[in-house]
């Protein structure tokens, strides 16, 4: 077994270097220290996404056809690396993410050539429309209606945790087309312009002050049939897939890895106040960066193969998201009392992005499904163990 990159693929990452180098500001410190990203850096993160565009990098392993560059699965991944490592304003894209790749396996022909260039030249964005008030883990159990009527669905319901719902101009909604079937077998996938009337987003705030996610009320929703995507009933099968392709995605080692070196130089640079113990977490959290990119890698490796992951998804998901948790937490008790200044006081350490991924890092666990939920489909699809 190999585990180095093909020399291609390290003189990308040196092409990359040298481009973040040249076009990020010195002064640049990434999005997530920001409470509220100031106007200016906004412009600036969409200058800076039209230059990935420009140069083919945003979507970079779709087909040619729909505006990607054919290329490999590791080179995307090297990408993602040192974009995150950087901390660089890429954005997240739900649409490159696993809405664009299941319109790939269930749009018609139509749905392709309409949505999937607009995702790769970062024109349109898009949210995610699943979960309710009362259907989260439980997702199958959703009660937004969509009725069929002539031409048209109409669409009555209520979505929750709706991330990025203010700014898309398209949602991936899943609704219920038949109420009388069994609930997994009466749900189906809709593309749903989020600009109709009847359409209304409210905002949720979460505890690291960030305005995110939303709820999204649909009252009596019109949206032409030839918005269905794939066959009607037939939805959860779609949604299990797009749900593979959110789980690879969520884990970002490589941003764990910078935290851990800033931590790290924080600490060379203040022996005297930190104790041993303390110092010596970083280095527990440095071991399982190295096991967690490896569970990444695999997943990189099966989806350059052709193959859909499934379990294994889970298992980066689940260990991904909890090592956030803990990098976050060895953060906080190395940097002790002065770590709980917030950015813009002249004693917050690393610009206080520690105890903001303290409280972002919270949801971790919850967002794209919860690690019991991870846990119980790595124990059926990975070890065949009984479900009750
Ligand atoms: C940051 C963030 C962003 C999100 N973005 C979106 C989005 O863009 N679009 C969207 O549709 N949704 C989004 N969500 C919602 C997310 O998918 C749900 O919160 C998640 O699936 C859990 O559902 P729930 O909140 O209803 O919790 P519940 O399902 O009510 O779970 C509550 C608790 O019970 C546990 N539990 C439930 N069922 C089981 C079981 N069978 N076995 C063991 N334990 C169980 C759970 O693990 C959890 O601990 C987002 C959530 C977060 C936190």
């Amino acid at each position: 077994m190999d585990f180095r990159f093909a020399p291609e693929e390290n003189a990308f990452r040196t092409e990359l270097r040298e481009f973040l180098a040249a076009e990020l500001p010195a002064s640049w410190e990434g999005w997530e220290a920001l409470e509220t990203p100031p106007p200016e850096h906004e412009g600036f993160a969409h200058q800076f996404r039209r230059r990935l565009v420009e140069k083919g990098w945003f979507g970079m392993a779709w087909p040619r056809e729909f505006g990607g560059q054919n290329a490999s699965i590791m080179r995307q991944m090297v990408f993602n690396e040192e974009m995150a490592y950087h901390r660089a304003p890429t954005g997240f894209s739900m649409g490159l993410a696993w809405v664009g790749p299941a319109l790939m396996l269930f749009g018609t022909p139509e749905q392709k050539q309409r949505y999937l260039p607009p995702i790769v030249h970062d024109e349109e964005e898009w949210c995610t429309l699943y979960s309710e008030p009362g259907a989260g883990s439980d997702l199958a159990a959703l009660q937004t209606r969509a009725e069929r009527d002539g031409d048209e669905y109409v669409i009555n319901g209520q979505k929750i945790w709706t991330s990025g719902g203010h700014r898309a101009r398209l949602g991936w909604l899943a609704a219920r087309t038949d109420p009388a079937a069994p609930k997994h077998k009466g749900i189906s996938m809709f593309v749903v312009e989020m600009d109709r009337p009847g359409i209304s987003i409210r905002p949720l705030v979460n505890m690291a002050k960030m305005h995110e996610f939303n709820e999204v009320f649909f009252d009596n929703v019109r949206i032409p049939a030839s918005n269905l995507v794939g066959e009607e009933n037939r939805g959860w099968y779609q949604l299990a897939v797009a749900l593979d392709f959110e789980r690879t995605s969520v884990a970002d080692t490589s941003g764990y890895r910078r935290l851990i070196d800033d931590l790290a130089s924080y600490a060379r640079e203040h022996r005297d106040r930190i104790a041993r113990p303390r110092r010596l977490q970083v280095v527990e959290r440095l071991i399982e960066i190295e096991a967690a990119t490896a569970l990444a890698y695999r997943v990189g490796w099966l989806q350059s193969q052709g193959k859909v992951p499934n379990y294994e998804a889970s298992l980066v998901k689940t260990f991904g998201a909890e090592l956030g948790q803990r990098v976050a937490l060895t953060g906080v008790n190395l940097l002790g009392l002065r770590g709980q200044l917030e950015r813009g006081d002249r004693w917050a350490p690393l610009h206080g992005r520690v105890a903001r991924l303290y409280a972002f890092f919270v949801s971790s666990t919850i967002a794209g499904g919860t690690s019991e939920v991870n846990r119980s489909v790595i124990a059926t699809r990975g070890l065949g163990l009984p479900r009750e």
